[in-house]
């Protein structure tokens, strides 16, 4: 039998956690994974009310072939477990002087917009469209998968990034191609999606635009949470069992290397090492104790920007609303004054910038026949702010739900079912996130790649991390991503330590 202290323990089933368990897996190590909550997912959990299916989280699905890779990689196929299809367009961005903007893949129709909304902007556009191209060949190509251990590892790409102009902002950057002040929004709100105030974040993410250019927006069939539990089912496959309602309180470190992990049951799991998809500055903080670190002292973890918040209203009706697409952005009539407002002095604002989710509107059957299903999120401060959102949530989704019917979804308060919201205090109680950040630490140039958090820890041996706080970064593409780092960093399992991989089993195809 094993030994027990061959395990590798990963902490969390977010994203990042799924996706180590597999690589792991699939390198041969024995792996158990522990989960706090009682279903997988992390962020992308689901709600499941009234006969609704509420992906909680994550709803655009970018570069699909990260998840194909995991399936692939353990001789399997993803299409067996789950069903991504292409949104077009890829969102609809709305505006107050009532003109939308279909942002899609196709190169064509993109420009026909550009050219509807403003003509002087179509060649900017090309060549905004050819500089992201070249900033995705560096930050994504080359590396984006690379464990930024040492100094020297950023300092050569300075050259390249001063060239690429990656000191501005992505808004900046875009601004200099492009005067219409509604299509600079159109190309530049993009790294709200992981966490940045497209402002001040370096124009590296303008990488995301290429991004969803190369290989399209997609869904998966049943909601993102159908994705996780193909995770889950493969893992469940492999042989990784997934202990949930399991918290883990403590690494247990000796002589600076890690010897186990603590439940909050008091029970200790010996392990080989540990990789954890928890928020590191919770981790450092509460769970190895900042006193064992002389990196990861206080001083730094306090010094760290964390993302914005989320404020995240889920609601259904008894009536389906056709006319809105799967993905609309609701723009308000302030931009660089509202994300200020949320990232820098950090207040409530009246007004706001919404995500409208309309899942219904690609699969039926995430709702009782004739019903739509909706979220809709608005950035907000995270709690490093005075908000009290026990006392303001009602109100302030009850503001965003009258807006919505004025702007785009008559006759709502008549046809609304269920509702329900969460606030940057789900994420802080529920899924244990430094100041209720929607994304963990902002991915400003200061906090990404070498100056993030590492993905192998420099205060303790035997631990690393995957998901949103370490290098890459969040999105779904950046933790999927986190966990190919994690493979080059671990040891290579002994051969006579290595367990294999079980066959494939004859599988219903979903
Ligand atoms: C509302 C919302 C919408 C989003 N939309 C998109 C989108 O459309 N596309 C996209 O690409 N990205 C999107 N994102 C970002 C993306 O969802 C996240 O970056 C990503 O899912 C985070 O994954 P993760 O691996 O960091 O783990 P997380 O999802 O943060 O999960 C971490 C897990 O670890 C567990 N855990 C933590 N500490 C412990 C402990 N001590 N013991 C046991 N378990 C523990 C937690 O319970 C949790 O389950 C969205 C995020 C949000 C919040």
């Amino acid at each position: 039998m094993m030994d027990e202290r061959e395990q590798v323990v990963v902490i969390g089933t977010g994203f990042g956690g799924l996706a180590a368990a597999v690589r792991l897996r699939a390198m041969g190590y024995s792996v158990l994974m522990v989960e706090a909550r009682d279903q997988p997912g992390g962020r992308a959990g689901v709600f499941r009310r009234d006969g609704y299916i509420f992906d909680a989280g994550p709803t655009v699905i970018t570069a699909p072939y990260l998840f194909e890779e995991l399936f692939e990689l353990v001789g399997r196929k993803l299409d067996d477990y789950a069903e991504f299809v292409p949104i077009d367009p890829y969102y609809r961005i709305t505006f107050s002087d009532g003109m939308a903007f279909d942002y899609v893949g196709d190169e064509k129709r993109l420009i026909d917009e550009v050219r509807r909304f403003n003509p002087e902007d179509v060649d900017g556009y090309r060549r905004l469209a050819a500089h992201a191209e070249q900033i995705f060949e560096l930050g994504y190509e080359e590396l984006a998968d690379e464990p930024f251990e040492s100094l020297v590892d950023m300092l050569r790409l300075v050259p390249s990034m001063i060239r690429l102009q990656n000191y501005r902002s992505v808004y900046g950057l875009v601004s200099r191609y492009i005067s219409d002040e509604r299509l600079r929004r159109v190309f530049s709100f993009q790294p709200l999606l992981v966490g940045g105030n497209p402002c001040t974040v370096t124009s590296i993410y303008l990488l995301i635009h290429w991004v969803e250019r190369k290989w399209g927006v997609h869904f998966s069939l049943g909601g993102t949470t159908r994705l996780v539990r193909a995770l889950t089912e493969l893992l469940d496959e492999l042989g990784v069992q997934i202990r949930y309602g399991t918290t883990v309180d403590e690494i247990v470190v000796k002589n600076e290397s890690v010897q186990a992990v603590r439940t909050a049951q008091g029970e200790e799991i010996p392990c080989q090492f540990v990789v954890c998809n928890g928020d590191p500055t919770y981790t450092y903080r509460h769970l190895v104790g900042t006193e064992k670190c002389s990196v990861n002292s206080d001083r730094r973890l306090s010094r760290i920007q964390q993302s914005m918040g989320l404020f995240v209203g889920y609601f259904a009706t008894d009536r389906s609303y056709d006319s809105i697409a799967h993905h609309t952005i609701v723009m308000g009539e302030r931009y660089r004054g509202l994300l200020s407002d949320i990232f820098e002095k950090k207040v409530l604002a009246d007004d706001f910038s919404l995500y409208l989710h309309r899942p219904t509107a690609t699969d039926r059957s995430m709702a009782p026949e004739g019903h739509d299903v909706f979220y809709v999120l608005s950035p907000v401060p995270n709690n490093e702010s005075d908000i009290d959102w026990t006392r303001r949530g009602g109100e302030y989704f009850q503001q965003i739900l009258r807006h919505l019917e004025e702007r785009h979804l008559p006759g709502l308060s008549d046809h609304l079912t269920t509702r329900f919201w969460t606030s940057p205090d789900y994420f802080e109680n529920s899924l244990r996130s430094t100041s209720g950040a929607g994304f963990g630490p902002e991915p400003k140039l200061r906090q990404s790649a070498w100056f993030r958090y590492h993905n192998r820890s420099r205060d303790v041996d035997g631990l690393y991390f995957v998901g949103a706080g370490v290098h890459p970064g969040a999105g779904l593409p950046g933790v999927v991503t986190s966990a190919k780092v994690l493979e080059k960093l671990v040891p290579i399992p002994r051969e006579n330590e290595r367990i294999d991989i079980p066959p494939v089993t004859a599988r219903v195809s979903v």
